[in-house]
């Protein structure tokens, strides 16, 4: 038998996904390289013609070092980030595949405030274009007020619809080389100020929905060709699923698959870049993830039986995004004891996810 080369790869970007993605790397054999493309460097990576590169982020300053990495011939999906970065070209894009999505339209230079509460309703989110996250690059907009769209936010935001929605759920899947389209079970995701606090995988009760899912990102993913994991944002209202956002890469509600999945989302993701096969995926337990966001390390959770730990190493600043915690859900009581052990644990913000959790098991 001749050895079997497996490719390099390279990840443009190394916060916790990047890290992740080469935690899940190793097993398989794959050598995973995250790359700082955030600290300016002159620095000249030793790529391969048959490295593979991929990112963690949509985003990235463009200097040598980033540079090298997106115009490698084997920069997968090179083409989607940047149409996906932006709002306008990723709302445009689902317009022009009819797949349902908040309401929407671009801020230009002549739109008045009115026009934009008569289009689009009381209350209108504006969302800048590029670089939001976490509820960042959010502005809201009143009727009853007659709240004034900000100057700098014209050309450079869209304007959505305030969704009243009765759920936040996400989909996250890959499309492989092949064109084949594997996906996990829809996920419940509680936000809390624009950021996602706690997630809570498989649910018995979103299984009538996830056919219509699967569909949404199908033809997403096959209309880009995209190669790898990719996360779907949706509200729930009723049997209907709007797309909130897309992002073309492993994602935060996709964590839980560390836990609960034979593959994770990480493994998935190298998998599909690598083509390497992706047998059916199996899930594991039900699990319940809580983000760490802007606390300090706490040892005490390592004593939780039913507990996996993923500590970033971050700095821990406000709002900041530092671990996640993989609870498994197996056993409701247990779960239950485990979410009361940790309100006691953890600051107040997290009292009404700890509660949405254990209800919603
Ligand atoms: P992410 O960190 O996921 O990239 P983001 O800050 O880029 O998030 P969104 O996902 O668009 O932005 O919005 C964050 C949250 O704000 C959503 O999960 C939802 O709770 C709320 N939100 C977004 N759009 C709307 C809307 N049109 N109507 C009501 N709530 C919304
Ligand atoms: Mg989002």
């Amino acid at each position: 038998m001749t050895s079997i080369s497996m490719p390099n790869i390279w990840v443009l970007g190394d916060g916790q996904l990047g890290a992740m993605m080469k935690h899940a790397g190793q097993p398989l054999g794959l050598n995973i390289t995250p790359v700082d493309i955030m600290t300016p460097s002159d620095a000249r990576l030793p790529l391969g013609a048959n490295d593979l590169i991929t990112a963690e982020r949509e985003q990235w300053p463009e200097s040598s070092l980033s540079l090298q990495l997106s115009q490698h011939p084997h920069f997968i999906n090179g083409g989607v980030f940047t149409r996906l970065a932006d709002r306008y070209s990723q709302k445009s894009l689902l317009d022009d595949i009819q797949v349902a999505t908040a309401p929407w339209r671009l801020v230009d230079s002549n739109v008045s405030n009115a026009e934009l509460f008569q289009q689009l309703g009381e209350r209108v989110l504006l969302k800048r274009r590029t670089g939001g996250y976490d509820g960042k690059g959010q502005h809201w907009l009143n009727a009853s007020n007659n709240s004034a769209i900000p100057n700098d936010w014209r050309e450079l935001s869209i304007a959505e619809q305030a969704i009243a929605f009765d759920e936040e759920v996400s989909l996250v899947g890959a499309r492989d080389a092949n064109g084949q389209c594997h996906f996990y079970p829809l996920m419940l995701n509680l936000h809390q100020d624009g950021i996602l606090m706690a997630t809570l995988a498989p649910l018995a009760r979103l299984k009538p929905l996830q056919a219509k899912a699967q569909a949404m990102l199908s033809r997403i993913m096959n209309s880009l060709d995209y190669v790898g994991v990719m996360a779907m944002e949706c509200f729930r209202l009723g049997d209907d699923l709007l797309v909130n956002e897309l992002a073309p890469r492993v994602h935060n509600s996709g964590h839980w698959t560390q836990m609960g999945c034979h593959i994770n989302q990480f493994e998935l993701h190298l998998r599909a870049l690598a083509n390497l096969a992706i047998p059916e995926l199996s899930i594991k337990c039900q699990v319940a993830m809580v983000n760490l966001i802007g606390v300090e390390y706490d040892p005490r959770w390592l004593s939780l039986a039913n507990t996996e730990l993923y500590w970033y190493g971050k700095e821990v600043r406000p709002g900041r995004k530092v671990g996640h915690l993989n609870i498994n859900a197996t056993d409701p009581e247990r779960l239950s004891e485990t979410l009361k052990t940790l309100k006691l644990w953890l600051p107040s913000q997290y009292q009404a996810p700890l509660t949405w959790l254990d209800d919603n098991k």
